[in-house]
């Protein structure tokens, strides 16, 4: 049996062929419900159907299984049966635990900061690589909660590998499985973009009001179409005014990501115009001090400059934040993802 989680949560009883129906049933729940590490952790089920699942319940293995920040954040590369690699990294706070989430392997989009990007496109995760990753971060936690944080992915954020819009056709069902199926919030889900226009407006008509990130990093169209190339097919006005649609259309706040770079878009004047767009977005900022990646010279800005850059933020009205940096150490940061193994594999 190939992993149950690659087929439609509806479909699981054509798995389980010759079983009695309430059998699917149950496995729908070890899936979605309260999801195990192991066939075998399914009590209810008899021993022929755990070992026809047998290895196989994860569309993947775990290659990779790091943990930084005093346990607070940890990274999972998994592998699935063709060689494709897919990131995850789980973060720890107070009152959440938050799983970041891969949509593709790789990525299109070639933003010039962006490590994904740097190392181009393998292909679209399915739906159900998609939704495996939380539901994997789940049974983790039963096992192994993170210190002080609640044991079970309270947060998604579709902000791993790949540009989830352009994936639109499986990111729609994942959110489908994890909202209708495993019963998740929308407001606990983030889907974030570099400006995939038709996506947004796709989104924007979907049934679940889940958060909008728009990954901006620049307010004018010269400057963003040198860091993010898609610029050049949907300009900054389309994306803010796609935003605005969603933000319309679902009454959740926008959000702007930022990822800040020395002397590229850290200037006062960048500053003054990222306000404005927030304030007419009704936009929060959220801002990032760049993670370097290998293959470009693009830093971060000094401590000053980052805070230099908030303060103009806030006295021009806009509502901003700078976010923490997690896993830095063992390149599970933002734009970090896939750096190792990719330079491993390439040397
Ligand atoms: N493609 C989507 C989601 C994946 S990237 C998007 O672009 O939004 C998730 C976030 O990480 C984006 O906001 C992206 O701009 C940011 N990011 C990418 N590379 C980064 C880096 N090197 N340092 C800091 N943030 C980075």
């Amino acid at each position: 049996m190939t992993s149950p989680y690659l087929a439609a949560p509806e479909d699981l009883g054509a798995l389980l062929d010759g079983e009695p129906s309430y059998r699917a049933d149950q496995l729908h729940d070890w899936l979605y419900r309260t999801p195990v590490l192991r066939a075998e952790e399914m009590a209810n089920l008899p021993a022929h159907v755990r070992d026809a699942i047998g290895e196989n319940l994860w569309p993947f293995t775990v290659e990779v299984d790091q943990s930084a920040d005093d346990g607070t954040t940890r990274k999972w590369l998994f592998r699935a049966p063709d060689g494709a690699g897919i990131e995850a990294v789980l973060m720890g706070y107070p009152k959440r635990t938050t799983l970041c989430i891969s949509s593709q392997v790789g990525c299109a989009m070639a933003c010039t900061f962006c490590a994904t990007g740097q190392f181009g496109f393998e292909r679209h995760l399915e739906a159900g690589e998609i939704v495996a990753q939380v539901m994997y971060a789940n049974a983790f936690l039963r096992a192994s909660p993170m210190p002080g944080s609640p044991p079970r992915v309270t947060n998604v954020v579709y902000m791993g590998m790949g540009e989830p819009l352009a994936n639109y056709k499986r990111v729609r069902e994942s959110l489908r499985r994890l909202i209708d199926v495993a019963g998740m919030s929308a407001r606990s889900i983030t889907v974030s973009t570099v400006g995939v226009v038709s996506g947004i407006r796709r989104l924007a008509e979907e049934p679940w009001p889940v958060y909008l990130a728009v990954s901006l990093h620049a307010a004018d169209d010269e400057t963003r179409s040198r860091l993010v190339p898609l610029n050049d097919r949907y300009s900054l006005d389309q994306v803010i005014e796609a935003a605005q649609g969603y933000f319309e259309a679902k009454g959740r706040r926008v959000s702007i990501e930022w990822a800040l770079i020395d002397g590229v878009n850290d200037s006062e004047d960048q500053a003054r115009k990222l306000a404005a767009i927030a304030k007419r977005m009704r936009a929060h900022i959220n801002v990032i001090a760049l993670n370097p990646t290998p293959l470009s010279d693009d830093r971060p800005p000094s401590a000053y400059r980052i805070r230099r850059f908030l303060e103009i933020l806030n006295a021009e009205g806009a509502n901003a934040t700078l976010r923490e940096t997690r896993g830095q150490e063992i390149d599970a940061a933002c734009g970090q993802l896939r750096v190792r193994e990719s330079l491993a594999s390439d040397p």
